[in-house]
């Protein structure tokens, strides 16, 4: 076995005798400050904020039963140490998956993928990420309604939700689960499934990083060709028509369960951009419920036929990794009045960002239909049951430099969502749904799901985890209201 470092010898100071502890029995699966596979972990963040924490060391485990010995480890020495949980790292706030003086488990070495014999699911272990999940789907004909960036997650994603190409046509990611392998607190390994802790199955259907450390999902497979998708770009004078089309795509009667599509608005010192990411998971081209957006005059991009992967690597490249990030989420009604509130809302806030070194500033409409949020909505934690017409979940993705223009960016985003969320409340079209996954760390995604929700998600966090581990030593992500 690799020498031990003694307690007290690291840059960051004591490092801890839980990370002995986890070295004793997990060997080289324990890293520690100033060595390469720590290095590569840390360095692996979407965001700098995640890059730039320190943990006392890094468990990488390859195995449940691995994730099993080090939970029993963390909680039953002397000294109990928070310890982050990471997938694919990409929730950009601070400390959402690693953590500064704790131990961070990096799940990426649980990252594999089988299919049944039947064809029906896909085994994935969590520290795959999408691009690996398509790439080895698409040549078997197959796919799953999974993240539409190559370099995300499968566990932060489907745990928080998921929204799919194929989510008009499957639902949620979390709704396609049949089977989570979870860790819990107690450092059992279980099933959560239809038939096995059926409560724990939905609560993780949303309820995030509260209830253990998810090793593994299921899937539900399709049979899945090539799809018709890409980016087109357009001058932000033809904004109303785009605002337009996206009200068309979105219309509440008669969604057309192949289409997908993201509207953002851009900022950056190269000026302003739309750019729409259009997807139609036939391969069929130019279908219909897309001609409007297709007669827009494009600046360049293209739409074309193409299998998973490709798209999903398109889709990734628009991502700056390792750059301060922050997204903000909220909900809202789809009509062209709401839809021409929030674009003048975002392009009013420019001149509170605008002289931001590295500032790159986009809003984005995603369609939420009913084909996507009420086709599961009873059996999952996001609280959609009682909603009707086509929603929008609005996005916005901030990017820049400095540290010491976090404080800004905040007041300004915040400002922002204020003014979305009032107009909304003028226009009757407020939605209170807060989407986890997009969510910014001031927001709190779980209390915004229902009551009855919540007070599910509380009642299985006391039975899988009644000394409130994973509210308390887990300090990362979203927890649960009162906990
Ligand atoms: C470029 C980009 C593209 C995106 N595209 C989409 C998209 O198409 N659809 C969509 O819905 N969202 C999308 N997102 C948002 C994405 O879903 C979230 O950022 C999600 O948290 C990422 O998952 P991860 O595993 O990479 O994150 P991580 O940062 O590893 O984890 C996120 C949170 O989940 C917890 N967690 C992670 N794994 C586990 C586990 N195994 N068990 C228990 N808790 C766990 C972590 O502790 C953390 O709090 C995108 C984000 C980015 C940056």
């Amino acid at each position: 076995m690799e020498q031990l470092p003694s307690a007290g010898n690291t840059t960051n100071g004591n490092i801890g005798n839980c990370c002995l502890a986890l070295a004793s029995v997990l060997g080289s699966k324990v890293s520690f400050p100033n060595t390469q596979p720590y290095n590569d972990s840390i360095s692996t963040y979407f965001s700098q904020q995640n890059c730039n924490l320190h943990p006392l060391c890094i468990v990488s485990p390859t195995t449940a039963e691995d994730v099993a010995t080090a939970i029993n480890t963390t909680t039953s020495t002397l000294e109990t140490t928070n310890f982050a949980i990471r997938s694919g790292g990409h929730a950009p706030f601070t400390g959402a998956s690693n953590i500064a003086n704790g131990i961070t488990l990096d799940l990426r070495g649980l990252d594999s993928i089988t299919v049944s014999p039947d064809r029906t699911t896909a085994s994935i272990g969590v520290g795959a990420t999408w691009g690996e999940v398509y790439s080895h789907l698409d040549p078997l004909g197959l796919s799953v309604a999974g993240g539409r960036a190559a370099q995300v997650g499968v566990g932060g994603l489907t745990t928080g939700g998921g929204i799919s190409y194929f989510s008009p046509r499957y639902g949620w990611t979390c709704d396609t689960v049949t089977n989570f392998e979870v860790v819990l607190a107690n450092g059992t390994i279980v099933n959560a499934n239809e038939h096995e802790n059926p409560d724990l199955l939905i609560a993780l259907r949303g309820g995030s990083s509260n209830f253990g450390v998810v090793t593994r999902v299921d899937l539900k497979a399709f049979e899945q060709g090539s799809i018709w998708g890409g980016s087109v770009y357009n001058s932000i004078d033809t904004y109303q028509q785009n605002l337009e089309a996206f009200a068309d795509v979105n219309a509440a009667e008669g969604y057309d369960e192949f289409a997908s599509l993201i509207t953002s608005f851009g900022y950056s010192a190269q000026g302003k951009a739309i750019v729409n990411s259009i997807v139609y998971t036939k391969a069929e081209e130019n279908p219909a419920v897309f001609r409007r957006f297709m007669e827009i005059p494009k600046l360049f991009g293209t739409v074309r036929i193409a299998g998973m992967h490709e798209i999903a690597v398109e889709q990734g490249s628009f991502s700056k990794v390792g750059k301060r990030q922050m997204t903000v989420v909220t909900t809202h009604g789809s009509t062209l009045p709401m839809l021409e509130a929030v674009y003048q809302r975002w392009d009013s806030s420019l001149a509170n960002v605008d002289t931001i070194p590295g500032m790159v500033w986009a809003i984005s409409l995603e369609p939420l239909p009913q084909a996507i949020y009420a086709r599961n909505a009873s059996k999952n934690a996001l609280g959609l049951d009682d909603v009707s017409g086509s929603l929008v979940v609005t996005l916005l993705s901030a990017t820049w430099d400095n540290e010491s223009d976090d404080e800004k960016v905040e007041k300004a985003a915040r400002e922002l969502f204020d003014n979305i969320d009032n107009d909304a409340r003028k226009l009757g079209l407020y939605e209170p749904f807060v989407y986890l996954n997009y969510a910014a760390q001031w927001q709190d995604p779980i209390s915004s799901y229902k009551s009855k929700n919540v007070e599910l998600l509380k009642r299985v966090s006391e039975e899988v985890d009644p000394q409130r581990l994973f509210q308390t030593i887990v300090p990362g992500g979203f927890k649960l209201p009162n906990c």
